[in-house]
């Protein structure tokens, strides 16, 4: 980005700092995506955060200093000692997808270790949400856990997936049976792929177990970002179309930064009207 474009624009950061990875984005004052990063949030959550915004910014051709304000959430938001601001991540997956649909909304977010559904009314407004922290059925984490227990990597659940001919559904509800059964079944003659399609099954039923699903009905987060069968399944499930946002893995991050312009714009606000009465 050439010195006269940085003058003339404002520039919006957002840091999603979750239990799996760490997203940052970069946008300007339209909510353009200019930049971002997405990595393993590892034992550091600060360092995570730096590096991804460093990437992000790079990605921009910007520098930390070009930003107005930069508005951290997720898991481990208070640990982005560096943000000016912290939004809870319900509150930054809402902004985010809302940005693209402005429509009454159910938003349901599959992330490493945690799922929530959020209702929103057609002004964007929030009419419920519920949120599983407390076990790792349907998450992120259980399909990294299958993968790991069936030595596959987690990349390739998806297109293994894909190649399943049999309607295979698993009985147990915990990761820890769920792991039990996969390889009895396993040892059992059933094929790899359809055991890895009953393991998406299994993730699609814990979240319509969680919420009715009305209104447009939206998936992000990082499970749908690599496996998007789970919004096809949720979808022959409910009977009902289910669309995949944009950037599904950095939209807690977007909705950060959108929040980062709505702020900096009230900040502007406040100061031309103190200005204007000084005068
Ligand atoms: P967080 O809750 O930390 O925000 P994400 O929304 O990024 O997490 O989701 C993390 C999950 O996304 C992982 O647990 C994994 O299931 C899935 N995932 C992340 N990267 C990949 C990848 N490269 N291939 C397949 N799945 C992935």
């Amino acid at each position: 980005m050439d010195e006269e474009s940085k003058l003339n624009g404002r520039y919006y950061g957002g840091v999603d700092c979750g239990t799996t990875t760490t997203k940052a984005v970069i946008i300007d004052s339209s909510g353009t995506i200019l930049g971002s990063d997405v990595r393993r949030s590892g034992a550091n959550l600060l360092e995570s955060a730096e590096e991804a915004l460093a990437e992000a910014l790079e990605q921009a051709g910007l520098e930390r200093k070009d930003l107005s304000l930069i508005v951290a959430t997720g898991f481990g938001r208070r640990s982005v000692s560096f943000a000016q601001e912290t939004k809870t991540e319900i509150s930054c997956h809402s902004r985010g997808c809302y940005h693209y649909y402005r429509d009454a909304l159910t938003i349901i977010d599959i992330g490493g270790q945690d799922n929530k559904v959020v209702k929103l009314d057609a002004s964007g407004r929030k009419t419920s949400f519920k949120m599983n922290r407390k076990c790792a059925a349907g998450t992120g984490a259980f399909l990294e856990e299958m993968a790991y227990k069936l030595n596959i990597p987690v990349s390739e659940l998806e297109g293994l997936a894909r190649k399943s001919t049999a309607g295979t559904e698993l009985g147990s509800f915990c990761t820890v049976f769920t792991a039990t059964e996969v390889l009895d079944r396993i040892r059992g003659g059933e094929r790899v792929e359809d055991i890895v399609r009953g393991l998406f099954i299994s993730v699609a039923k814990r979240i319509l177990e969680m919420e009715m699903l009305s209104g447009r009905v939206v998936m992000s987060g990082g499970v749908v970002a690599h496996n998007p069968i789970v919004a096809e399944i949720v979808s022959e499930r409910a009977g009902v179309e289910v669309e995949i946002a944009p950037h599904p893995q950095e939209m807690g991050a977007f909705g950060a930064a959108l929040f980062a312009v709505e702020s900096r714009s009230t900040e502007e606000i406040r100061e031309d009207t103190l200005s204007v009465s000084r005068r």
